[in-house]
């Protein structure tokens, strides 16, 4: 870096300045609010920033990048704080530039399926206002994620077997540079190969690289019919083995979510659903535009699973409960932290090519119960996703480590399958560790790009990188 980020105490320095840029009800250093933006939802430690401000139009954003780049404090944006992996965590203090309040949402180009948006939109929020022109935004994580959280993390969910990831539904964006430029990325064109692809390279980056500050998204049209579906396996090995199948049999499912025991156990504390039986599961959407051909989908399901000992396959799951089970299922995180009260927990997220799926079910199933770890295994099957969430008591360090061991022990099995240590998290805090082994001299190249985008450091410090 071209120079360390000034300590936090700086932030007085460009306090008056800073007030110039907000009202009163739009900048605070008050304890409160600075608690509110210390943690996201995950259990790594948190961090209070020195002031929050929030924003309304990317002119102050860039103000503000302005002012705390050429004081060298750090800035870390926020959406909605929802992350699971420390990623807005303000670690070196500093301004917390929480853009919920630009929340509007700009253009619906509904010929072209196409919506242009300012970052604090709530995705949830968006897709209700869409559904009256029978569209919708397909990534969706659990959480009612901003739109900038979204890209910043590049977040998945349910739908990504079908629709792809954050990545995969963005075409342009307007960034805010480190030091207050603001910049245009890709076009409304879907197809694109002018010079390189600057869009892509700010998702994921975590605001690490830039501000998100306007992103135009793909939509797509709300399927016509849908149907889901239940099937529940004696082991996660075989539901592993059936989504193999599922998937290589080329069916595209709109869903299909992995459950072992445990976290059917715990889904089924939701008051709203019916009760299932307690063992491994796969939770899955079919959509098309054509009723018979949706049937005829679901009877080829019905076989695979068959095939891998499924011990029951219902499809008999109407609209409004099928709307309760994904409901239950976004909540499940949620659900776990609420059965385990008091614990502490950590959360895997990795992900392999649909051919090495089973076997790091297989594999990360065994582990756990050699390890004598207490939690759950589920995730986005489809597209060869697994979380284990893993809880353990606050002040038993021996537990915490076991759950730390585990957890690089469940990374070591993704990475020795061509896979990766975070399929939708992003790297946040807990990540970096596996930074180096997951791509070898490929972190030089990214460090150098944080060099080239963020001189100073004052990005979001402390994350991706390690
Ligand atoms: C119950 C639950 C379920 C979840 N399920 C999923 C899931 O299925 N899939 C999934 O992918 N995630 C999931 N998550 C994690 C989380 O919801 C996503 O990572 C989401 O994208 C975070 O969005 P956010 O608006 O809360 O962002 P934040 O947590 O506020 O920020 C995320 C990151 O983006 C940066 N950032 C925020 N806004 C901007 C911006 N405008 N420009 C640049 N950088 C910015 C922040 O600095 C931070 O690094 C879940 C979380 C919870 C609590």
């Amino acid at each position: 870096m071209e120079n360390q980020v000034i300590h936090m105490s700086a932030i007085h320095a460009i306090l008056p300045q800073l007030q110039a840029i907000y009202p009163e009800d739009r900048i605070s250093v008050n304890r409160a609010v600075l608690e509110q933006h210390a943690r996201d939802q995950s259990a790594h430690e948190p961090h209070l920033p020195d002031a929050v401000v929030w924003p309304l139009t990317t002119e102050e954003v860039s103000q503000t990048l302005r002012l705390a780049y050429d004081a060298r404090i750090p800035v870390t944006p926020w959406g909605a704080g929802t992350s699971i992996e420390g990623n807005p965590i303000p670690v070196a203090g500093g301004v917390v530039l929480d853009l919920s309040r630009m929340d509007q949402i700009l253009t619906i180009h509904d010929k072209d399926f196409q919506v242009t948006v300012q970052p604090g939109v709530l995705y949830k929020d968006m897709n209700k206002i869409l559904a009256r022109y029978g569209l919708f935004f397909a990534p969706d994580p659990g959480a009612n994620a901003s739109i900038g959280g979204m890209l910043a993390n590049n977040a998945a969910g349910i739908r990504t077997v079908k629709y792809g990831a954050t990545r995969d539904n963005v075409l342009a964006l307007e960034v805010v540079l480190a030091d207050g430029r603001v910049i245009r990325t890709g076009s409304r064109s879907v197809k694109q190969s002018a010079g390189y692809d600057l869009t892509h390279l700010f998702v994921g980056s975590e605001g690490t690289l830039g501000v998100i500050t306007e992103a135009t998204l793909k939509l797509a049209p709300i399927p016509a019919h849908v149907s889901a579906a239940v099937a529940r396996f004696p082991t996660v090995a075989d539901a592993a083995e059936a989504v193999f199948d599922i998937i290589g049999a080329g069916l595209e499912p709109a869903a299909l979510e992995l459950l072992d025991a445990t976290a059917v156990k715990i889904l089924n504390t939701d008051p709203d659903i019916p009760p299932f039986p307690e063992q491994p599961a796969l939770f899955m959407e079919f959509a098309s535009s054509h009723e018979t051909a949706l049937a005829d989908t679901l009877d080829m399901v019905r076989e695979l699973c068959q095939e891998h000992r499924a011990q029951g396959f219902d499809t008999g799951v109407g609209r409004q409960e099928r709307a309760r089970i994904w409901h239950a299922r976004h909540h499940l995180f949620e659900a776990h932290v609420r059965y385990f009260a008091g614990q502490s927990f950590l959360v895997g997220d990795a992900a392999v090519p649909i051919s090495h799926y089973p076997e790091l079910i297989a594999r990360t199933a065994a582990l756990m119960e050699e390890m004598g770890v207490v939690g759950s295994l589920l995730g986005h099957a489809g597209d060869g996703n697994i979380h284990t969430i893993v809880f353990y008591p606050p002040e038993n360090d021996e537990a915490r480590q076991r759950a730390l061991a585990f957890n690089d022990a469940f990374v070591g099995l993704a990475l020795e399958r061509e896979g990766t240590c975070t399929g939708e998290h992003g790297v946040g805090l807990g990540k970096r560790k596996f930074m180096a082994r997951e791509h070898g001299l490929a972190l030089e190249v990214m460090r150098q790009l944080k060099q080239t985008l963020d001189p100073r450091g004052i990005l979001n410090p402390g994350k991706v990188l390690p």
